[in-house]
């Protein structure tokens, strides 16, 4: 279990990160927030610590290359390394696709899976150093099926599925693991706006019979980010009641 490691999860102030982040500094993981929103990040953190953990908040936009930069900075000067990295923010901007505006493709693209690139290149910079690492990439089961009207979420997250075999496979050497989970529908802030009749529509397709929760995809990350994990790498760990298989 990751005791004494030092975790970075980005979009945490929230939804699955939250959870993730919880979840890492219960099992004794120093955790560092990082978030675009600053309230939202120092609550958590707050939150964190007032339970007995050790975490703190950064504020980040993990587009900008500088910023993430400062995040891990940060973190080194703080708690002297990094181990884990649980690329986690992402957002959604629906269209179909005739009528998706470039900067909703941008926007996705860039938060989605520019910002995983961005962190992991300097995660993987501090991780290298300490000949250890365990990188978890949240990708999603769009990401593996497709799904009208998300090309631009369904690319980001295909991407990271790229992205986490090709790191996989550059930073094995230096015993970093990195894999990604593929959450199905989880219940949380991006999926209550759905209409209830689509959630209806979306549960039938699901062998389990209902959505999943946070506490699902939580436990899969857990697992990558431990040391039990050693020996897996490249991998996509579907989490998503048998929507996909
Ligand atoms: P969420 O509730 O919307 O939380 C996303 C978090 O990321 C928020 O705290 C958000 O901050 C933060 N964020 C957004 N843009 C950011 C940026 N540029 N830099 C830093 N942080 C940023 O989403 P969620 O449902 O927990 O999803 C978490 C991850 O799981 C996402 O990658 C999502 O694609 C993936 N996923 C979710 C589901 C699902 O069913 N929920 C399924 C599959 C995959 P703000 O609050 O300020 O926006």
């Amino acid at each position: 279990m990751p005791r004494d490691k030092t975790a970075v999860v980005t979009g945490a102030g929230r939804g699955i990160g939250a959870s993730i982040a919880q979840a890492l500094a219960r099992e004794g993981a120093r955790v560092v927030i990082v978030d675009i929103d600053p309230d939202q990040a120092e609550r958590l953190s707050a939150t964190i610590r007032e339970a007995g953990g050790k975490a703190f908040a950064q504020t980040a936009d993990v587009r900008d290359a500088q910023q993430v930069k400062s995040v891990f900075d940060a973190t080194v000067e703080k708690y002297g390394s990094v181990d884990i990295l649980v690329n986690n923010a992402g957002i959604t901007r629906d269209a179909l696709l005739l009528r998706m505006k470039d900067e909703d493709w941008d926007a996705v693209l860039n938060i989605n899976l520019k910002g995983a690139f961005l962190c992991t290149r300097e995660g993987a910079k501090i991780m290298s150093k300490g000949r250890y690492g365990r990188i978890v990439n949240i990708s999603s089961v769009v990401g593996q099926m497709g799904n009208a009207g998300q090309a631009n979420y369904c690319a980001s997250k295909a991407g990271l599925i790229g992205l986490t075999r090709s790191n996989a496979r550059e930073l094995a050497r230096r015993n970093i693991t990195v894999n990604a989970v593929a959450p199905g529908f989880i219940v949380t802030d991006m999926t209550d706006v759905l209409p209830e009749k689509i959630k209806e529509e979306l549960t039938s397709q699901i062998p389990l019979g209902k959505l999943g929760q946070t506490e699902d995809v939580t436990q899969a990350v857990l697992f990558l980010a431990s040391q039990k994990a050693g020996y897996i790498t490249g991998q996509v760990l579907a989490v998503n009641g048998g929507m996909y298989m």
